[in-house]
């Protein structure tokens, strides 16, 4: 289904696959199976270019577009959901905020360190008390001089215990609407006062790095503030639509390799003296799986395309994540149940798939999220 991507993109395509199958597929169980994030393919990632997707090229970034974030997520995706999970956050969020909005300084110090591999980026929106309602999140940052002091605490955090830097967002104006007063700011890790609560235990993603972050007086000078004072939620909004891409994306490439492997078994297991790919039922359940795949990849390819012509695309990246998660986690699940007995075990890949999947119906804001936006596009209409 690549005929409508171009010849640069197909040729994207199948280099990432075959990384992910040669080098991915083989250890991506044992990563999940020991909730190890995999530090050593980070060098990797860095040398094919998958740490700076959209990342100018005098910046040390790979200088790609929004389509080629979508390709390359989705590839990975089919063999490991949770190095999808790192790839697209680390491109989308952490370093696609300082892309949006940062200074030269900024990009030269934070996006070529990113670009190869030294700092993996982290980006820290949700909290313990507001994650749908992100406006409502109560980190505080309070000039002091010529620097800001941050204090609060984030909540599954992707990245936070192995980035390098991480993008925080926090108050910084009290007395206006909630949207009004925010601000990002860059933290190093590093910084005196940046610390992990806890690293939380998942139902899926398992490899993928997800902390509590406790932030206590950190200190940070003004030229680290990312963006227009009391401007962050407003470009909090714009991260997020190229985040949903990716999350779709993500959920893409976790449907189709869940097809892939549910069309191998069928093919392979036999009953009632035939191979169970001979029977209806199991064939339906293929079909759907193949027409909703390539519905949500076209869902998907539009939106990156939309963002690649500078159009507006909110709307487009909600009903592309809102589509294609949805049906991931019934094509998955679906998938597990072609492999009856055996897909309930650890000894298929077919669970790990469908517990990653889930992930994408909640992450970057969650199905009911995504149909809010939409309303409200069509209502605005
Ligand atoms: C593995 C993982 C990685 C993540 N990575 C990051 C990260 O790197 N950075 C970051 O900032 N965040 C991250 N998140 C957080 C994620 O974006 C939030 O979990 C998500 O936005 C939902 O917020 P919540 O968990 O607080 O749920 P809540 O907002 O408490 O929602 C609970 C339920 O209520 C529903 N709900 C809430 N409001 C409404 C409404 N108005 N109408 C209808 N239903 C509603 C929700 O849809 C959901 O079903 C991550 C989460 C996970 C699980």
């Amino acid at each position: 289904m690549d005929f409508e991507l171009p010849e640069s993109h197909r040729l994207l395509r199948s280099t990432v696959r075959e990384f992910a199958e040669r080098e991915v597929r083989p250890r991506a169980k044992d990563w999940d199976k020991e909730e190890r994030f995999p530090h050593e393919i980070v060098p990797r990632l860095a040398e094919l270019g998958l740490l700076g997707i959209k990342i100018p090229e005098e910046y040390g970034g790979s200088g790609l577009d929004m389509l080629a974030y979508a390709v390359c997520v989705e590839e990975i995706a089919r063999v490991d959901g949770s190095l999808a999970l790192t790839v697209a956050s680390h491109n989308g969020l952490g370093t696609g905020h300082v892309l949006a909005v940062g200074t030269d300084e900024q990009k030269q110090r934070y996006l070529s360190r990113a670009s190869r591999g030294e700092w993996l980026a982290a980006w820290a929106l949700t909290e313990p008390g507001s994650g749908s309602d992100a406006a409502g999140l109560a980190t505080t940052a309070r000039r002091d001089g010529d620097d800001w002091v941050i204090s609060g605490t984030k909540m599954f955090i992707t990245q936070g215990s192995v980035g390098g830097f991480c993008v925080v967002l926090a108050r910084t104006a009290f007395d206006v609407p909630p949207q009004q007063g925010i601000t990002a700011f860059l933290v190093e890790t590093d910084t005196p006062g940046y610390s992990v609560g806890k690293k939380l235990e998942k139902y899926g993603c398992r490899s993928s790095d997800t902390v509590e972050l406790v932030l206590e007086n950190v200190r940070v000078p003004d030229s680290q503030r990312l963006g227009q004072p009391n401007q962050g939620f407003r470009d909090t909004m714009r991260i997020l639509d190229s985040g949903r891409v990716s999350i779709a994306a993500m959920a893409l490439g976790l449907g189709r390799g869940a097809l892939q492997m549910a069309i191998q078994y069928a093919k392979d297991r036999a009953a009632f003296g035939k191979p169970i790919a001979e029977f209806q039922a199991v064939q339906w359940l293929l079909a759907d799986a193949h027409k909703d795949l390539e519905a949500a990849a076209l869902l998907t390819y539009r939106a990156a395309w939309l963002a690649d012509r500078g159009e507006r695309y909110t709307a487009e990246a909600s009903i592309a994540k809102l589509f294609a998660s949805e049906v991931a986690t019934r094509i998955c699940n679906d998938a597990l149940q072609i492999h009856g007995g055996y897909g309930f075990t650890r000894e298929f890949e077919i669970e790990r798939h469908l517990r990653d999947a889930k992930l994408c119906e909640i992450g970057e804001g969650t199905s009911q999220v995504q149909r809010m936006v939409i309303a409200k596009h069509l209502l605005r209409e």
